[in-house]
């Protein structure tokens, strides 16, 4: 209905009113699924009581159903649960904005995250004055919103938020996350203090490097010391790196100018890189004297569509299987979850009979692999590493591996001069030698510091 609108079919003033009154029906769907999740979470909740389920273990797993039925992770379903109960049994005036339309769903959750540590009692005082005060809510935006809900709980309970403070520091953290141009953010959530020391540390380095004639930028500065100092290395250039590279025969050894030679190489722990990129890794590690690099190549099926598969009859995984699952899936299998892999799973348990190999293992997050233990939850490998998890509502979530590389078909390659590579070479095993010498011979008098596919 709404793409209907044809370019002539309504003039500018028609436009905006359109704009406002869209906002409506979104804030309206927001509240309706704010709602519905409350109810199908109570029902759930007498679903797992009736068949059983041990009162520490109630509400497992519903979660991660609201999140696949919103097609986000399981942690962004615990969100959205979570605002759903605040706003549904406790925010009356917020969740009656949200469903007029009259607040956007974020500014919702700005309410709820800011009076979130105080008593019921007090979150529902917020709740009333800010409904209560010029405008309502709708007259803040929300930068207003944030600062208003906050400066009424302060004034409510000014000790909670003291307390909360003393919790935060609990949840330090350093997180890793790709930046653009194949850089990576290395961000550490800090209390206060440690924060502005660690980072007068840095720009202090930065001053003594200065004074003795330092001709990198601050930044480059400030960079190279915190590599350094974390690792214990002279140089930040130094640091032992192991990089597995996802990689086609096309890739490392196509010609540049023909299109077989550019397809990106999967970094595992990072995504996709140039191609030239990875060749010069391959070509150029070692230079750097005292520095020890490893680059482990996993090959591609002849179609270049997965990395082939690896039979093993143990039932632990092996280091080599598992490295082989980190590298497949990369992230958790989940459909939408992403997060870090840090479990190996069995669909079909061993018990049933399940084997330990690739069709049976796909890689899954610590959450998501004890949500599959919850009541009415059911898994099943398919072919190819597909697998089938379907919930207790008999929603059935189709989890595929990633393609290894984003590659074209292989009959739209280039034609080249030498057969693909056949085999997987994930174990520690050397692969089959290529078709042609790799460019990665010893430089003379130079030791060579990439070790190509032996690493362990
Ligand atoms: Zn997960």
């Amino acid at each position: 209905m709404l793409t209907g609108f044809g370019a002539n079919a309504v003039d500018d003033a028609e436009r905006v009113d359109l704009l406002r009154r869209l906002e409506e029906p979104k804030g309206a769907a927001a509240a309706a699924q704010a709602r519905i999740s409350v109810d199908f979470d109570a029902s759930q909740r007498r679903a797992q009581e009736a068949a059983g389920t041990p009162a520490r273990q109630l509400g497992k797993g519903i979660a991660a159903q609201v999140g696949l039925a919103r097609r986000d992770s399981p942690v962004k379903g615990a969100r959205h649960l979570g605002l759903a109960k605040a706003l549904v049994l406790e925010r009356p005036h917020t969740m009656a904005a949200l469903s007029q339309g009259r607040i956007s769903e974020w500014r919702a959750v700005l309410v709820t995250r800011e009076t979130a540590c105080l008593s019921r009692q007090d979150r529902a005082r917020v709740d009333a004055e800010l409904a209560g005060r010029p405008g309502g809510l709708e007259a803040l935006g929300e930068a207003g919103t944030e600062a208003e809900a906050r400066r009424i709980a302060y004034r409510l309970d000014p000790y909670a938020f003291t307390e909360r403070a003393r919790r935060a520091t609990s949840e330090r953290c350093v997180t890793l996350r790709p930046a653009p141009e194949t850089m990576t953010y290395l961000t550490a959530l800090l209390p206060v203090t440690q924060g502005v020391a660690a980072y007068a540390a840095l720009t202090q380095a930065d001053d003594t490097s200065r004074a003795s004639g330092e001709e990198r930028s601050r930044g480059q500065v400030m960079a190279d010391t915190l590599v350094e100092r974390l690792t214990g290395q002279t140089h930040a250039a130094d640091v032992p790196l192991e990089v597995n590279l996802v990689i086609s025969d096309q890739a490392l050894l196509g010609d540049p100018e023909q299109t077989g030679g550019q397809e990106p190489v999967e970094v595992l722990g990072y995504g996709p890189v140039p191609a030239p990129l990875a060749r010069h890794w391959i070509t150029e590690t070692g230079l750097v004297p005292d520095s020890k690099a490893w680059l482990r190549r996993l090959f591609t099926s002849p179609d270049r569509t997965r990395l082939v598969d690896m039979d093993t009859r143990r039932r632990e995984f092996p280091a080599t299987l598992r490295r082989f699952i980190n590298v497949r899936d990369r992230r958790c299998r989940t459909p939408w979850c992403e997060a870090p892999i840090r479990h190996r799973d069995h669909p079909l348990r061993a018990a049933d009979k399940g084997p330990s190999n690739t069709l049976n293992s796909p890689g899954l997050c610590e959450a998501c692999n004890y949500t599959k233990e919850a009541t009415g939850w059911h898994a099943r490998g398919g072919h190819d590493g597909a697998v089938v998890t379907t919930t207790p509502t008999g929603h059935a979530y189709t989890s595929h591996p990633p393609p290894p590389i984003a590659t074209r078909p292989a009959v739209t390659q280039p034609p080249r001069h030498h057969p693909p590579k056949p085999t997987c070479t994930t174990c520690s095993e050397p692969p089959e030698p290529p078709a042609r010498p790799l460019p990665l011979a010893p430089r003379p008098h130079q030791p060579r510091r990439a070790r190509l596919n032996g690493a362990a």
